[in-house]
């Protein structure tokens, strides 16, 4: 299996350096040549672990890692770092199934990738011969910085260094960053927004000079952004998980058609569900939610994308989004994977903030449902989902549970539908609490943790407990353009 970029087939690559590189030279995303079918027949999987399933399914996609690599890859991510050997559980509440991906260290959906991405990158560096040290650079508003940090922390042939914006994360997000462990990892808040941090790792990414004076130290940098397809390809891993689950109860018949809904940003989370579909799992509709950046929704009711609009910071922040990067998987896609054609629309995207497809693609969309949920919509879905069943959705996934009752209305399918639930409400507590009674706002944050656990009877995850008490590491603070220094203090160079 070869992957070429989304803006030039002729470049192609294996698995693991398409893990390496991150992006394609010319700004594209690697795609993998064709989708495989998968092998297993459902029975089978029915009687799977989630490591196993895992196994069955990213051999397919990553055919340059020996069975042993693979399997080891699995087996260091997908342990006691989860605070269940399900993984991922399936939680049937009233007639919708939650897929919980937030059982892993960071309480977030973005575990499931970065809990072994950094394990794919080292092999696939072993793979393709490289001697030097992987550093990774990441700017954060909040989520990513943290589960990547913990999804690198001690991984021995790697650093990683993450920059936030000091006055523009939660203090819960903060506290969680600042006390990570281990010594090969690095904090710094830095005295301006996200953009200017993004900025700044970008500007680290291309300087020539930088990248010279690493090698020399016996450095290189890659990155741990969504769109790395060693990101990607783990996401496809829960759908297959969920539906053999469901067999396996006795919900479904092998074969049997289900529906997703999946809460949206930057489009890597459904896409991976599209792609299990392609791999011939039975999926009818993806049900694509936004919060009220609504860019995809406009995106599937028009045929246009256009992020010449507000940004909205809403309560669920890891959606606000106005450039869903892994989109352009899917034009590609429907562009009858025309390089040429998806070029000429990232083009416009990135000149004029817009593009629109052909009636020819769009009619190739109709398995997609997009629609969006307003504030009041959320926290109306966290409020009566509480009240009629005791069961407590987090912000982005009441987005998602909200959009599917839309839809339900709408078109009066009852197909079981599996719902990715992609955060613990302890995440996001404040306006979770908020949203069930008005009246929890005066109280501090972690007085919501302990109302939380007295409502919901979920115990405090490891996750919040830890920062509680944990000392603070990581003290560094640095102006926007002292980044490169600090980079340089930390490898010592
Ligand atoms: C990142 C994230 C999303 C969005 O996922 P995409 O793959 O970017 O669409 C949704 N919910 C939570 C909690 C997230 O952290």
């Amino acid at each position: 299996m070869l992957y070429v970029s989304t803006r030039n087939d002729k470049e192609q690559v294996t698995a693991s350096q398409a893990i390496l590189k991150g992006l394609a030279e010319d700004g594209g995303l690697f795609v993998p040549e064709e989708i495989p079918a998968l092998q297993v027949p459902m029975e089978k999987l029915a009687g799977m672990t989630y490591q196993e399933t895992a196994y069955e399914v990213m051999k397919l996609f990553l055919t340059d890692f020996t069975e042993e690599e693979l399997k080891q890859c699995i087996a260091k991510a997908y342990d006691g770092k989860f605070d269940t050997e399900e993984i991922a559980p399936l939680k049937k509440v009233r007639d919708t199934y939650f897929l919980e991906l937030f059982h892993g260290a960071t309480i977030a959906f973005k575990d499931m990738a970065l809990s072994i991405l950094p394990h794919l990158m080292i092999t696939a560096a072993r793979k393709n011969q490289v001697k030097n040290d992987i550093v990774i650079l990441t700017a954060t508003s909040g989520d990513t910085g943290k589960a990547a940090l913990a999804g690198f922390a001690g991984v021995e042939g790697t650093k990683i260094i993450v920059f936030y914006p000091k006055d523009g994360v939660s203090p819960i997000q903060q506290k969680q960053m600042v006390t990570q462990q281990e010594d090969n990892t690095f904090v710094v808040g830095i005295c301006g927004n996200f953009d200017q941090a993004q900025t700044g790792v970008k500007q680290m990414f291309s300087d020539k000079e930088l990248e010279k004076e690493m090698e020399e130290a016996g450095y290189q940098f890659s990155s741990a952004n969504s769109i790395n397809i060693g990101r990607l390809v783990p996401q496809i891993v829960y759908y297959v998980y969920a539906y053999a689950r469901m067999v396996q109860s006795g919900e479904i018949q092998a074969g049997e058609r289900i529906n997703v809904t999946v809460p949206t940003g930057n489009f890597g989370n459904i896409l991976a569900a599209f792609y299990a579909k392609n791999m011939g799992l039975p999926i009818g509709k993806l049900i694509c939610a936004s919060n009220e950046n609504k860019v995809l929704y406009d995106f599937f009711a028009t045929g246009a994308y256009d992020r010449n609009r507000e940004f909205v910071l809403t309560s669920s922040p890891s959606m606000d989004i106005l450039i869903s990067s892994n989109l352009e998987r899917l034009i590609y896609r429907i562009a009858g994977n025309d390089p040429e054609k998806n070029r000429g629309l990232m083009k416009s995207l990135q000149e004029k903030g817009r593009y629109e497809i052909t009636e020819e693609m769009r009619s190739q969309l109709l398995e997609f449902y997009g629609n969006y949920a307003s504030e009041k919509e959320t926290s109306s879905m966290i409020r009566e989902t509480y009240r009629e069943s005791g069961y407590i959705l987090d912000t982005h996934t009441a987005v998602a549970a909200a959009v599917y009752q839309k839809y339900r209305e709408e078109t009066n399918d009852k197909t079981k539908t599996v719902l990715a639930s992609t955060a613990s409400p302890y995440k996001f507590t404040r306006s979770v609490m908020t949203a069930i009674d008005g009246k929890y706002d005066s109280k501090a944050d972690f007085e919501l943790v302990d109302e939380l656990a007295v409502l919901s009877g979920v115990k405090v995850p490891r996750a919040i407990e830890e920062i509680r008490t944990a000392p603070v590491r990581h003290k560094t603070v640095c102006e926007v353009d002292e980044m490169q220094r600090v980079v340089r203090e930390f490898l010592q160079m």
